[in-house]
């Protein structure tokens, strides 16, 4: 686990289309056809505020084809 922000999120070979992490984030992760999960175009918009799905999504995923980096920056603090 990390606090720095996620910089890009990709999906390697070997993917089940098992749709778990679609069912986690879906504005971030989109099964095709039932036989393919990309990352949506426009999902790196979401990435701070679903960055706990996205790291859950790539922990759970079965075949651990989801690749998170983060970038080397802490993440901004919470405004009060
Ligand atoms: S959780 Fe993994 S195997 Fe399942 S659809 Fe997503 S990338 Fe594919």
């Amino acid at each position: 686990m990390t606090d720095r922000p996620i910089r890009s999120v990709a999906i390697e070979a070997g993917c089940i289309a098992c749709k778990l992490c679609q069912d986690i984030a879906p504005r971030v992760f989109l099964v095709e056809d039932d036989r393919d999960c990309v990352v949506r175009p426009d999902a790196s918009q979401h990435f701070a505020a679903l960055r706990e799905d996205i790291e859950q999504a790539a922990r759970d995923c079965p075949v651990e084809v989801i690749k998170v980096e983060h970038g080397s920056t802490p993440a901004p603090a919470p405004r009060a």
